[in-house]
């Protein structure tokens, strides 16, 4: 049976097949992360408008005898033209996209979240995008219910917020929490030389958690902390995509991080 059937959608990616049509990775709020035929050459209207990080409304046409799903129309409601004007925000976007291809997303509250932060990035100062990156990592970690106790050591039990800001904590491999520097020491593990990460950048993850996003907008932190906090979220992100995440590794590293 054949059906006709529109939805809202972001364009994730795009890739050419054959010589005029492109397959296109589309997120919708109900399905998750689909695909659709894109027909047409270059000079296609419609061509144009499935660009993407484009947001709007999707006409599709299913044809279940030969299982294929093509793009009818789209009626764009935002281009975010702001991600294509810098290469870091560019490159956090395609990170974004990849991240949400490879962990099957779906959800409202995925779509959602995605959304904030695909707005963001056409609207943010570069500076700000960076630290929205850091950001959007830690609550997409929490929207795929990869836990993580932020409050205490998760040896001892002993209160992160009691320590000063610029001790470090180092993150157990497995995940799920942090050893707090006094346990680093008791166990001669020297912080600094491990992946760790400043307690004020512990308290910014929980605060991501816990405050408004318009408060933790707000938040400033030091460079080192950012540094530390960034190592850690790119590294928690490639094990929750369960493979190595492509944009990471073709990252410029001086250019995007
Ligand atoms: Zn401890």
């Amino acid at each position: 049976m054949n059906r006709n059937s529109e939805t809202e959608a972001t364009v994730l990616a795009l890739k050419q097949v054959g010589e005029q049509n492109r397959l296109v990775t589309l997120f919708t709020p109900k399905d998750g992360v689909i695909t659709a035929v894109l027909y047409g050459g270059p000079k296609s209207k419609l061509r144009a408008m499935v660009s993407p990080y484009h947001r709007g409304r999707i006409w599709l046409y299913t044809d279940t005898v030969r299982n294929s799903c093509k793009i009818s129309d789209f009626d764009v409601q935002n281009f975010r033209p702001g991600i294509r004007e810098s290469l870091f925000k560019t490159w956090a976007a395609s990170l974004c996209a990849e991240l949400v291809i490879k962990t099957y997303a779906r959800g409202e509250s995925t779509y959602k979240l995605v959304q904030g932060f695909l707005d963001g990035l056409d609207i943010a100062q570069e500076q700000q995008a960076r630290l929205g990156l850091l950001r959007f990592l830690w609550r997409y970690q929490c929207e795929l219910g990869l836990q993580y106790n932020t409050a205490t050591c998760i040896q001892c039990g002993a209160l992160l917020s009691g320590f000063s800001p610029e001790e470090q904590a180092v993150p157990l491999q497995s995940g799920g929490g942090f050893i707090c520097p006094d346990c680093c020491k008791a166990g001669g593990t020297d912080a600094a030389l491990m992946n760790s990460v400043s307690i004020e950048g512990i308290l910014y993850l929980q605060a991501i958690e816990n405050a408004s996003p318009q408060e933790v907008r707000l938040l400033r932190i030091s460079q080192s902390t950012f540094s530390s906090l960034q190592g850690f979220l790119l590294e928690r992100t490639n094990k929750a995509a369960d493979t190595r995440l492509k944009t990471l590794e073709t990252a410029n590293l001086g250019l995007f991080l």
